[in-house]
């Protein structure tokens, strides 16, 4: 039983055989934690009705591109009315978290603009710690299911953020994994490329990198002081988080109800889901089932690129610094690595309109379950056969594909943690 159903069950007090009476689901008839003890319109039951795949959205498109139509273009109007004060059942309570994250996430949240100072008029923020003050016993006082929504950025990376997420899970009737690193572990799973895990992280951080060897040669000479997770103190202990060998995503340590893939997510998707958020608190139009991806399409995002496709063979691999970018012509077509191919649709093609491959932030497309592996695939297509260039044999190939520098760190910049490969091991298992 999901954490949805447990919440709604308990809070449901028909019995089940008056609630199937009702045309509604018997979990519409719930009421979530609001400041004031009103009524408020009920979440949709999770996981209710055919999964979507996502919310699909428009494609989006910079603003300063004078070649984009203007129809996809997001204009000012598209966000809405300001929100109108506070909703009928008196004001939600919406946390912001981050764990293993730079910050950009948080900082993405500011893009709504103007939107972000009426938040306030709907919500109570009961903790956003690059913003806002809130402490994690205030949190833990906090009944089960009180936190209206709460947005997670960032991936699994120690016991802290651990205990935040399943502390935040537990209080929250909302669980959303905001960006890519919370989706598919980001950036900080590159991490569990290193053999020996957090043991190793810890040496080279600490004792091989020119600063902190330096240090260490200066001031601990015979005995290189790493961090420790206790040290007693004449005050009393001191404690740090346990860094973990593998980095995780959000959702492999948590139930989580909707996704935002972006690195960071764009303007476009938060409002999806403030608005989302914001017709449930306001007019009571049921959220969208659980497991909704929040501003993406269905297709890849070569879909909704627009430089044209010639499907050329390619005999090198280039960096975009080294090639003169015909600015219409497929990246791939010029030899320029692109994981568009394999990259799930929704973003409008950004990175490659402004003239730079695809790093696949948004992860993999519907129909593809390895984002990396797919990309090698992809790119494997683009050399000649044998039949066409007597030269390009396998050994050719191989040549070629040795000229990508860190395949792994390319093809899997930011779905390592969701992947199947997961980690590096150290032979013989260790
Ligand atoms: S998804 Fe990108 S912007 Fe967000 S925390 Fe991770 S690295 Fe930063
Ligand atoms: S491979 Fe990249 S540049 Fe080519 S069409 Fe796809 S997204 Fe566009
Ligand atoms: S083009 Fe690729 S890397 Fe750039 S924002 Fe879109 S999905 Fe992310």
């Amino acid at each position: 039983m999901g954490f949805f159903d447990k919440l709604f069950k308990k809070k449901d007090a028909e019995p089940k055989a008056e609630a199937a009476k009702k045309s509604e689901p018997a979990a519409t008839k719930a009421s979530v934690k609001v400041e004031e003890k009103k009524a408020a319109p009920a979440p949709a039951p999770a996981g209710a009705g055919p999964a979507p795949d996502a919310f699909v959205v428009p494609p989006v498109a910079n603003p300063n591109d004078s070649k984009i139509p203007e129809d996809v273009k997001l204009k000012a109007s598209d966000m809405g009315p300001l929100l109108p004060g506070a909703p009928p059942g008196g004001k939600i309570k919406l946390a912001v978290y981050w764990t293993a994250a730079c910050g950009g996430c948080d900082v993405s949240l500011l893009d709504i603009h103007e939107r972000i100072l009426t938040v306030g008029d709907m919500a109570e923020i009961v903790m956003w710690p690059v913003a806002a003050d809130g402490k994690e016993k205030d949190i833990a006082a906090m009944e089960d299911g009180e936190i209206t929504v709460t947005l997670i950025n960032g991936a699994i990376r120690n016991s802290e953020n651990e205990h935040m997420a399943k502390l935040l899970r537990q209080k929250s009737t909302i669980l959303v994994a905001y960006g890519t690193c919370a989706m598919y572990g980001g950036s900080p799973a590159l991490a569990n490329l290193v053999p020996g895990g957090a043991k190793d992280i810890l040496d080279y951080v600490y004792t091989k990198t020119p600063s902190s060897a330096n240090f260490q040669n200066e001031y601990h000479k015979d005995a290189p002081v790493i961090p420790q997770t206790s040290y007693q103190a004449p005050e009393g202990e001191l404690t740090l988080p346990v860094l973990y060998d593998t980095v995780k995503t959000l959702d492999q340590v948590v139930d989580v109800d909707y996704s935002i893939p972006g690195c960071p997510p764009l303007p476009e998707s938060i409002l999806q889901l403030l608005k989302a958020v914001e017709d449930f608190v306001y007019n009571g139009v049921p959220l969208p089932p659980k497991g909704t991806i929040v501003g993406v399409t269905t297709k890849t995002l070569c879909e909704e690129c627009p430089r044209r496709k010639e499907s050329r063979r390619i005999t090198e691999i280039k960096e975009p610094y080294q090639v003169d970018i015909d600015p219409e012509l497929c990246l791939m077509d010029q030899g320029i690595l692109c994981l568009g191919p394999a990259t799930m649709g929704g973003c409008g093609a950004r990175c490659t309109r402004a003239g730079q491959p695809c790093r696949g932030c948004y992860g993999a497309s519907p129909d593809v379950q390895e984002q990396g592996a797919s990309m090698f695939t992809a790119v494997a297509s683009l050399f000649p056969v044998l039949d066409e260039d007597p030269t390009c044999g396998e050994d050719e190939i191989i040549k070629i594909m040795s000229t990508i520098k860190d395949p792994l760190g390319y093809f899997y910049a930011y779905t390592l943690g969701k992947s199947l490969i997961k980690r590096a091991v150290k032979e013989g298992g260790q």
